[in-house]
Formats: C-alpha cells, sequence, structure tokens
C-alpha cells in the first residue's frame, strides 16, 4: 500500500529530501506532501545581497511548483503550527491536520535573541526574501531621509553580529551606500556603517589570517567593527553596548546566531536546544517514522563535536533522509550520514571574499575566493535543476 510521507519545510534539507525520495520511489509506493510556508525555495545564503540589491528577487526565489514539477509531489502552501509524533499529526495554521506514515522535518532555524531586552521589537533579522527587500527599502528610505533632516540615527546602519552573516552583510552594505548617496545627494562620511561583536574578533572559527584580511578590507571600505562588546540592551534607537557605548540608530539588523525552530522545541521529540537529536541514519531515536534535515538538527561527528547548521549540510542530509526513507519502506540497511565539507567561503562584497576549501581547508582571498563561492552557488542550482531529469 503506498505510504504517505510528509515533508515538512521547503527550504535545502525539504527541497532535497523531496526529490531525492521520488528519485527512489514511484507513486505507488509513496504519496509525497511538501508543506512551505512560502511559494518558493529560498536560497537563504544569498540574502545579503539581496539586502543590498547586488542580487535580483528572482534568482533567489524559486517557484517550488516548478521545481518540483516533474516529481508528482503535492505542494501546500502553509505555516506548520505543531507536530504531534505520538499521534502521527502535524497541525497547519490554516486549521487543518495532516497525518503520515513518514515525516521529515526541515523547518530550519530561528534567529536567536538571548534574552536581550528590546533587541526582538526593534531590530530586522535576515531570514527570508521579504526580511532582505524590507531591509533593502529601509535602509534607502532613511539615506533619502538624512538629506532632508539631518537626523545621525537616519544615516546610522548597525550589524549586530559579525558571523558569516553579518560579516558579509556589512561587505554588502559597504557597496550599497556609496550608490545610495549618491542617488540622494548625501555625503558618505555622513553613513555610519557599524558592526557590533561580542567575541574579540570577528568571523570565529576562520584562520586567523583570514580574519585580518576580512577586518582590513571591509575597514577600508568603510565598516566599523566595535569587538568584543556584546549588545546589551536596545531601548526604542538606542543600541547599548557592555562597554556603555551607545549607538543611535534607525536601522539595527541583528545577525547574532541562530537557534533550534520552536515548533520542533515543543513537539516532544528529543531535542537540544530546540533541535532534534538524530542517529547517524537521522531519524529521530524516540520515533524512527521521523527524519530530520537541516538546522532542525543536531547531528553529532565522530569526535563528538556537533556540525554546524550550514546550507551544504542541509542538502546533503535532505538526500540521505530521501534515500532513507526509501529504504525505510522497501527495506534494506539505512545509509548512515557521512557529510562532505567542501568548505567555507565569506563575501565580502561582489569581488572579494575569504575562506578555505577542500578538505586541506587551503585558503583562499580575493578575487579567486569570490569566484569560488559563486561557483558554489551555481553548483548547488544546477544541482537541484539537473535533478528534474532523474524524476519519476
Ligand atoms: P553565528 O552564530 O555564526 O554568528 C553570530 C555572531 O554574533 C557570533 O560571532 C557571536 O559572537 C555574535 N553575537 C552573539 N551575541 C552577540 C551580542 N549580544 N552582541 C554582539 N554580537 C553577538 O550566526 P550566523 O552568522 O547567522 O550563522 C548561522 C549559521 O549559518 C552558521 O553555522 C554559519 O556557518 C551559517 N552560515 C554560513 C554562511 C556561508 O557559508 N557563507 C553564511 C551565513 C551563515
Amino acid at each position: 500500500m503506498s505510504k504517505h510521507i510528509l515533508i515538512l519545510g521547503g527550504g535545502y534539507g525539504g527541497l532535497l529530501a523531496a526529490m531525492k525520495t521520488r528519485e527512489h520511489l514511484s507513486v505507488e509506493e509513496a504519496q509525497i506532501t511538501v508543506v512551505n510556508r512560502f511559494s518558493t525555495h529560498q536560497i537563504i545564503t544569498e540574502l545579503h545581497r539581496l539586502a543590498a540589491s547586488s542580487i535580483s528577487e528572482k534568482s533567489v526565489s524559486l517557484p517550488l511548483d516548478k521545481l518540483l514539477k516533474n516529481y508528482k509531489v503535492e505542494l501546500r502552501i502553509a505555516t506548520v503550527k505543531g507536530i504531534s509524533p505520538d499521534k502521527r499529526e502535524v497541525s497547519l495554521e490554516d486549521g487543518s491536520i495532516l497525518t503520515y506514515d513518514y515525516l521529515v522535518v526541515a523547518l530550519g532555524s530561528e534567529t536567536a535573541f538571548f534574552g536581550i531586552p528590546g533587541l526582538k521589537e526593534n531590530s530586522f533579522v535576515l531570514k527570508s526574501v521579504d526580511d532582505a527587500i524590507r531591509i533593502r527599502a529601509h535602509v534607502e528610505k532613511h539615506i533619502a531621509e538624512y538629506r532632508k533632516t539631518k537626523n545621525k540615527a537616519s544615516s546610522t546602519i548597525v550589524v549586530g553580529g559579525a558571523g558569516l552573516t553579518g560579516t558579509e552583510l556589512s561587505g554588502e552594505f559597504s557597496e550599497l551606500i556609496p550608490k545610495l548617496c549618491l542617488k540622494y545627494g548625501v555625503d558618505p562620511k555622513d553613513v555610519s556603517l557599524y558592526c557590533v561583536e561580542a567575541s574579540p574578533t570577528i568571523l570565529a572559527g576562520f584562520p586567523s589570517g583570514l580574519v585580518e584580511r576580512a577586518y582590513t578590507s571591509l575597514t577600508n571600505r568603510g565598516v566599523t567593527f566595535l569587538t568584543g562588546t556584546p549588545v546589551t540592551k536596545v531601548n526604542g534607537k538606542t543600541v547599548e553596548l557592555k562597554d556603555g557605548r551607545k549607538l543611535e540608530t534607525e536601522t539595527l539588523i541583528w545577525t547574532g546566531g541562530v537557534q533550534g525552530n520552536s515548533i520542533v522545541a515543543n513537539s516532544g521529540m528529543d531535542v537540544s536546544r530546540g533541535r532534534v537529536l538524530v542517529n547517524e541514519f537521522l531519524q529521530s531515536p524516540s520515533h524512527d517514522d521521523v527524519f530530520v534535515a537541516g538546522d532542525s538538527a543536531v547531528v553529532m561527528g565522530p569526535d563528538g563535536t556537533t556540525y554546524p547548521p550550514t546550507a551544504q549540510l542541509a542538502w546533503q542530509m535532505g538526500e540521505t533522509v530521501g534515500v532513507n526513507i526509501a529504504i525505510a519502506i522497501r527495506g534494506g540497511s539505512m545509509e548512515p550520514f557521512v557529510p562532505i565539507f567542501s568548505g567555507t567561503l565569506a563575501s565580502l562584497g561582489r569581488q572579494d571574499a575569504v575562506g578555505t576549501v577542500g578538505e586541506n581547508r587551503t585558503e583562499l582571498k580575493g578575487l579567486p575566493a569570490a569566484l569560488m563561492k559563486q561557483a558554489s552557488d551555481i553548483r548547488y542550482l544546477s544541482h537541484i535543476k539537473g535533478l528534474f531529469t532523474l524524476a519519476y
């Protein structure tokens, strides 16, 4: 009898899980439903570019119905409200209840605000295409307003957190601001772009030479990094830092970290900080009919450390989940998840980047790194589009 596979999320993990499952199972064997709150698959690794208009909306927002056209998958545009794994039920915000034989949870992560007073209420986040478009319009509006009002808060932009997201966004803004200043007749020297980081350095985990390179490159392009000084409170337009400094801004973008999705955290599955602790087959140990891909899962490496929540791992996990569900239905031994780390690259604007590639963590910087980053984006897009031909 045909099984119902319900996939929550149409991001990297969910999309690849749907494609891989259908690659292995015919419609007679499995009915597949993908639930996603947007009608598009969003290339969230490129949102910093959209927030600065250096990429078009359509290149980061791909219609799911087109991507899944040949896969015989039911697409449901809806927001998941809750998961009841004991009842094998998922509730949606529109009031419907969906049941399943196998569930794939791939709902991604949420921005973490760490309980910092006033932060959530007074900041933008960069987690979706809509967020990026909102930020872009807001920045432009306030640069334009500054010309009339000379209100310094309008020409001050604060990025909270200098991890990959905050650093990449700062790099894009360093290129956007001169263009907006030219458009609205504002002196670029009147615009302040701060990136505030709690740790002593930006880009934690990167080799020190590359951190230095990124710091110098972005500082030369107008970014002021305030490191070793966490944001402690946000009071309306005032961002308070631990060292007592206060920044007055109309534009605070919070990129200080991510945490598990609250729907997953409240599902009753065994979780750690809102992310499901999965076994080597990416199954919930407490509910073996639930598989988890991407940031919704915590995967432990052989050395006991957890893998970072990245896009490259999310799509690899989605594919392993697809294969393992097919095996769970047809019988056989499931495949353990073995990640391939192709490297980590941080873009610093259009022509610059830093990062490491390959198993030996070869360091790259400048244009070669920027081109390598573009190549990895193209590789992903051609991968998801190329899979079309493989489907039933
Ligand atoms: P992150 O957790 O990697 O970085 C957040 C930064 O904010 C940290 O440096 C942290 O010290 C800082 N921070 C936390 N609290 C703070 C405070 N109160 N004040 C100031 N700074 C504070 O988060 P991210 O950059 O959003 O990345 C999330 C995940 O996505 C990571 O695993 C990352 O590797 C991945 N990612 C990858 C890419 C890429 O590969 N190019 C791009 C973006 C994100």
